[in-house]
């Protein structure tokens, strides 16, 4: 099966970690911070806090920001679900902002007008915008509103490591107060599990530190009183959501070779976006190919498709294809909040349409061309359509070569 994602592991990764193993540390140790360090640099962001997740990241993120009972954190609902928990699990209420259904992004325009509509008292006091498949919201645009309306702005960036977002790294928080990646294993770097966060407010890093270790401090200047050297003393309720010393060495390594994977990424994009020109699909943005970090590629098929049956035929040939994502407020447990299937029209579209196709770094020219082949076999013959389509363009030079680029 080609899978949709894949980490890739090098003889290096495996002896950084191995290297940590050899050594007195292995939990809270000198590389933790080295890899701070390098995301810092990578992305341009003043300071990172890295933990063990990236919902850990925007659990701390949005506790930093003083969400709390009473409070509102917006979102988008085409996004995993710890977008929106995380603000839960502070005791905020939750509400979601339609996409834009060309890049299936948090819309701008809706949420202006939700922000108009909304009464003072029940404006949102935190805002987390998704890079989509790793392609930059129009942070501009969303910055302009934080200062208008007085809401903070983190940035779920977990497909997002790599991308640039006017011709900056995403992450360098230019427009937001907080940035988050994960490092799951399907993300761009891995970890294993892992996630960071990133800012450029000293005091929301000291913050998240702080909480990502149980509220505990051993600076003198934060105690109340000092007993001796083994005296700490724990100021606020926090968390165990650190990073071994084993994770942050893999993240050191890998972070290494980001740059090499996303023109890698990017090529793979490229030939999709060219090779499925004239199909019935709703492709990603063209402006999209040299800045998004190409996390995922998602697809939209055209309404007369039957999308089950192209997935299902898609993975019967070895294709594991895949859909990003479920629309949060159809999940049971927030129908259970109150929120309906209806609610956000156009993510609910997005989400009978979309398709994910295979696309990682390690994927050859000759899995992409079985990948492309497949699917314009499939959309070219009757039973996967619900009506007749509309005409069909052919492209002429499809198939065979896909353009240059590494192999696996
Ligand atoms: C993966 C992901 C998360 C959660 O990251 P974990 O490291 O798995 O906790 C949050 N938001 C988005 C958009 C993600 O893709």
């Amino acid at each position: 099966m080609i899978p949709y994602g894949q980490q890739q592991i090098s003889e290096e990764d495996i002896a950084a970690v191995v290297a940590v193993l050899r050594s007195d540390l292995i939990t809270q140790g000198p590389v933790v911070p080295r890899f701070e360090q390098a995301l810092c640099d990578y992305t341009g962001a003043a300071h990172g806090v890295v933990v063990n997740s990236g919902t850990a990241a925007l659990h701390l993120a949005a506790l930093a920001l003083g969400l709390g009972s009473g409070d509102w954190l917006w979102t988008t609902p085409i996004s995993f679900v710890a977008s929106a928990n995380c603000g839960l699990y502070c005791g905020a209420q939750v509400d979601f902002v339609d996409i834009d259904p060309e890049s299936g992004n948090i819309s701008v325009t809706a949420l202006r007008q939700k922000l108009e509509m909304t009464p003072v008292e029940s404006l949102p006091k935190v805002v987390v915008v998704v890079h989509l498949c790793g392609y930059s919201c129009d942070m501009v645009s969303i910055q302009e509103l934080a200062e208008q309306y007085g809401f903070a702005v983190i940035e779920d960036g977990c497909h997002a490591l790599g991308g640039r977002y006017r011709q900056q790294p995403i992450g360098s928080c230019r427009y937001s107060d907080i940035t988050v990646f994960s490092f799951h294993p399907v993300k761009p770097i891995t970890t294993a599990e892992g996630g960071v966060a990133l800012t450029q407010r000293k005091d929301l890093a000291e913050q998240m530190r702080l909480l990502r270790s149980h509220g505990i401090t051993r600076d003198p200047a934060q105690m109340s009183q000092n007993d001796g050297p083994w005296y700490y003393q724990q100021v606020a309720l926090g968390f165990n959501y650190r990073m071994s010393e084993l994770q942050a060495a893999l993240g050191v390594s890998q972070l290494a070779r980001l740059d090499e994977w996303w023109e890698r990424r990017r090529q793979l994009a490229r030939n999709y976006q060219q090779e499925l020109q004239g199909m019935p699909l709703q492709l990603p943005p063209e402006a999209a190919l040299e800045s998004s970090a190409w996390h995922l590629y998602g697809v939209r098929l055209h309404p007369a498709l039957d999308r089950k049956q192209v997935l299902l035929e898609l993975r019967q040939r070895g294709i594991g294809a895949h859909v990003h994502y479920i629309p949060i407020h159809t999940q049971p447990w927030y129908r259970r909040q109150g929120f309906e299937p209806g609610d956000f029209p156009q993510a609910e579209k997005y989400y009978s349409e979309v398709i994910t196709l295979p696309l990682y770094p390690g994927m050859s020219d000759q899995q992409q061309v079985e990948v492309i082949d497949a699917l314009v076999e499939m959309l070219s013959s009757p039973p996967h359509h619900t009506q007749p389509l509309p005409e069909i363009e052919q492209t002429p030079e499809r198939g065979g070569n896909v353009g240059p680029g590494g192999g696996s």
